[in-house]
């Protein structure tokens, strides 16, 4: 079972990875965005870690919803709304529940993907995070392993894609070549959960 401390050690490996990616994410937001991605992102779980800290939820779902409010109260960019609603949803789904199941985790995570495809109007293939995020929730049934190489392989399949959705889809065709940063980080998030679990 899966208790608020692994929740909280989740978002402080997501901020570590963050911090050491800051630089090659702001990076690929470059060629075809505004090159703030990875310091929009620092900024973000910068907060979340502080707020996490500060406020100590006791459960799953408030570690989750305390994290999605303060990146979507510090992002700037369009990605903090999306990744604050992908953990808020998240979170929400997960109730007041003191610990949940790798499957209740699942189950949840999907119900937050699916609110960032609303939020977005991204489809897999428009090359957003919805490419990574969505194969990970397909593979997150088998194991966090598993959902961190999906979340990988869906961020470097990005590259060829013509970007459909977001900043990157005003360059047209310009944007086919390069990997979109936001699921770049979205494979970081994803593997922040092996880190949590210790595997
Ligand atoms: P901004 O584009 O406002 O500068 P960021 O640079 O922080 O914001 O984030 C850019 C990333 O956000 C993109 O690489 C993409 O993955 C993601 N993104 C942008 N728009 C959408 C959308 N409508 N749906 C899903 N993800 C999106
Ligand atoms: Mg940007």
């Amino acid at each position: 079972m899966l208790d608020a401390d692994f929740f909280r050690r989740w978002m402080t490996a997501t901020a570590a990875s963050v911090d050491r990616e800051a630089e090659r994410l702001t990076a690929l937001d470059s060629p075809i965005g505004d090159a703030d991605h990875g310091s929009n992102l620092q900024r973000g779980f910068t907060a979340v870690v502080a707020a996490l800290e500060k406020e100590a939820p006791g459960t799953p779902g408030g570690v989750l919803t305390l994290a999605g409010r303060q990146l979507i109260s510090t992002v700037g960019g369009a990605s903090g709304p999306l990744y604050g609603t992908l953990l808020r949803r998240t979170g929400k789904a997960l109730g007041d529940a003191g610990e949940v199941s790798a499957e209740q985790l699942a189950e949840a995570f999907r119900a937050g993907v699916d609110a960032v495809m609303t939020l977005g109007g991204a489809a897999p293939g428009d090359k957003t995070m919805i490419d990574a995020l969505v194969p990970a929730v397909d593979a997150l049934g088998d194991s966090f392993a598993a959902a961190r190489t999906a979340a990988e392989e869906g961020a470097v399949a990005t590259t060829p894609l013509q970007a459909r959705k977001g900043r990157a889809s005003y360059l047209g065709e310009r944007s086919i070549g390069h990997q979109d940063p936001g699921a770049t980080s979205s494979a970081l998030l994803i593997a922040g959960l092996v880190e949590a679990a210790g595997e």
